[in-house]
Formats: C-alpha cells, structure tokens, sequence
C-alpha cells in the first residue's frame, strides 16, 4: 500500500492538474469518453453505466487566469462561471464529450445556454431535479428526466441502454458514498489525524478519477490515518456551511486549521454524498436512484425545504451531530443559494446558542490574513468563553 505522502501528493497532482491530464489519458487508454459535470449533484451513476467517465468541473480555484471567462459575465455575480467559460475557451475541456448542468441556481442555468452557443456540437443538458413536496410526484417527474438522460447519453457512447449496468453502476455508487460517509466519520471522530486539506484534496481526485481507483485511494487513506499516532491539539470543533459550489481555495481550508479549529463537517463538493441512503439494488434501477433522490437528498440550500422552520433547525442538527462548537458561515461572494438562506440558517444557530462567523470568498482569493484574524479570534473566544463569540 502507498504511504500516506504518495497518497496525498498524487491527489494533489490530479487537483493542481487543470488541464485534466489524468481524464485525457482515461480516454485515450479506454478508447471511451468522459462527460463532465458542474456542482452541486448530477447523477454520475447514469454516465458510468453507459461506460464513460463522469468528471466533476469544481471551476478553475486560484490557479487559473481569467483571460476571457470575464467577457462573459458582470461584476456582481460569483467566480464559478468566469473560470468554467476560461476552462472551456482556452481548450482544456476539449476532451469532454458532453456536459451536464444540475439545476443549482440561475448562474448555472444561464451558463448551459452559453455553452451551447460556445459548443453547439456538444451534448449539454441541463438536469432539473424536483423541488415539490410529494415525494411520489417528485420521483416520477425525476425517472423521466433520468430516463432521457440516459438514453441520451447511451447514443452518445454507442450502446444500448441497459438496467443491469446501471445496477452495477447504481451500487459502486453506493459504495463511493460509503467511503465517503468513513472519511467524514473518521475525521468527525479524530480530526488531528484527518486535517480537512488532505481530506480534501482525496475527495476532489474523486472527481476525476474512475469510481473504482477513487474508492481505493479513499480506502488506503483510511488506513494509513487510522495507523497515525498524532495527537489532539488544543482546537476548536467547526462546521463549514455555505461552500457547497464555488469552491474555496485550499489555502482558505488550511487558514481556518492553522487558526485554530478543527472542521468537522463542511459542504465541500456536497454532492458527492447528497443521497444520504443507498439507493437500492434489484428491482428498476432508473425507479430506485429517482426514488432515493427524493427520499433521501441532505437538506441543503439548492433544494427548497418544504417543512416549516425546516431551515432553523438544520444548524443546531449538524453541530449536534458533528459534536462541534461553533459554526463558520463561508459562502462564496455573490452566490445567491448560500446567501439567501445565511439568515435563516443563522438564526436557528444563535436561537440554540450556538457561535458563529461568516465570511465571503472567491475560488481565487490569495490572501488569507483577514480569515486568519477572523477564525483565530473565534477559536480563542469559544475556548475562553465557552461558545459566547
Ligand atoms: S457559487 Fe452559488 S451562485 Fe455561483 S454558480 Fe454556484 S450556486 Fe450559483
């Protein structure tokens, strides 16, 4: 087994890697191709069972420069889009062959449109996951839309839709999330042997990396921290809450641990593990991933919350669950999802006691010293005063 220092560095190989060296030689290996996928959650199960490679485009962080993602958009919205339209015009998504856009927010929406413009030879689809309160309602409408892309994207490879794959598909699936669920249980329970940024950087090589090779890489690091005999530090338990799209940059993860806190739960790349229960294996495998979407989907900000007060309560479940102190809002600048529900969800931290900070960033934010301030104080006035910041 690898040592946890090869672990991580070819993780952090495969996240540095902006022109997404390991998908193209995937491709060129297989013969197959690979469809990408914006945040928060598209169904990947869907394009691994018709043989190609789902890859996750987090946006371009604060390596990239913006030369003409700029053009495309105004001032007063989030980062995402500019890096994603830099990523796709200077040509380092030529490998894709399709793309999916999930049905996260209007930026979203409106950047499948100019996609379309910029690649109209390429299959874009934009995937509207249901927002109504009748979960049999709701599943149906979703098999369709499965359905479609399903059948869309096998004409796409060159086969024939087929059930049992995407059985198969449906629990490697089930399986990824389940190593998943171990990292963050394994972090929840001992996170001076799990700092965030390599547990980070493991789940983006889960972006790109076929299912199989990810559950291994997660699987070995598992080992290899469960080995650690480091110790706990004096920190503070924080969940992270907002930064479910635009993703933060490493340097801001690492800021917030060096400050003083230990995360012990985040958004991070949520939809990775957004269905919360298997979805189930036998019976139509299309019928069984809409259901689990519908039934089972974590609570979060791209999906309307139909339970009175429903957003109150989420915080002070996470912080129970997370046995966490305090609570740092991150959301990125301008993002409307994370933004418009910051309030509510606030509200039902402070009604519970619970401590907590926002702040705004930007994929490519460089400099930290302002966060550094911020979390630093918090984690000295929840260890002086017990959670009064
Ligand atoms: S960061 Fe927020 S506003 Fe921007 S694309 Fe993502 S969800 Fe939409």
């Amino acid at each position: 087994m690898n040592t946890r220092a090869e672990i991580v560095d070819r993780a952090r190989a495969l996240y540095e890697d902006l022109d997404f060296g390991s998908v193209k030689e995937w491709c060129a290996t297989t013969g197959r191709k690979a469809v990408g996928y914006l945040p928060v959650y598209a169904p990947r199960e869907i394009i691994h069972a018709v043989g190609m490679l789902p890859v996750g485009v987090q946006g371009g962080g604060d390596r990239l420069e913006i030369i003409r993602g700029d053009a495309f958009y105004q001032s007063y919205i989030c980062h995402l889009p500019r890096s994603v339209v830099e990523l796709l015009q200077s040509g380092r998504l030529d490998m894709l062959s399709g793309m999916l856009f999930p049905s996260t927010c209007d930026v979203i929406r409106n950047l499948s449109g100019m996609w379309r413009i910029l690649r109209p030879g390429l299959y874009t689809r934009y995937c509207d996951v249901p927002q109504v309160p009748e979960a049999g309602t709701g599943a149906k409408f979703w098999r369709r839309e499965l359905e479609t892309l399903l059948d869309d994207l096998a004409k796409l490879a060159g086969v024939t839709p087929d059930p049992a794959s995407l059985s198969r598909s449906n629990a490697l699936y089930n399986e990824v999330r389940d190593v998943i669920g171990a990292l963050y249980r394994a972090r929840r329970d001992t996170p001076w042997k799990l700092p965030t940024e390599e547990l980070y950087l493991i789940l983006r090589a889960g972006e790109v990396l076929p299912p199989e090779d990810f559950i291994q890489m997660a699987r070995d690091y598992l080992a290899v921290t469960a080995a650690d005999d480091a110790r706990p530090r004096d920190r503070v338990r924080v969940i992270v809450v907002g930064a479910f799209c635009e993703q933060p940059p490493l340097g801001l993860i690492k800021t917030i641990e060096r400050a003083g806190c230990y995360i012990v739960d985040d958004d991070f790349l949520l939809g990775n593990r957004l269905l919360t229960a298997p979805v189930p294996i036998g019976g139509d495998p299309l019928t069984a991933l809409a259901d689990t979407f519908v039934r089972h989907a974590m609570p979060s900000s791209i999906l309307y919350e139909h339970a009175p007060d429903g957003k109150k309560k989420l915080i002070p479940a996470r912080v129970a669950a997370a046995r966490a102190d305090g609570v740092i809002f991150a959301a990125p600048s301008f993002c409307d999802p994370a933004l418009l529900d910051r309030p509510m969800l606030r509200a039902g931290a402070e009604a519970a006691n619970i401590p907590c900070i926002a702040f705004q960033y930007s994929e490519n934010t460089g400099q930290f010293q302002q966060f550094r301030e911020q979390a630093g104080t918090f984690s000295d006035s929840i260890k002086l005063w017990g959670g009064q910041a």
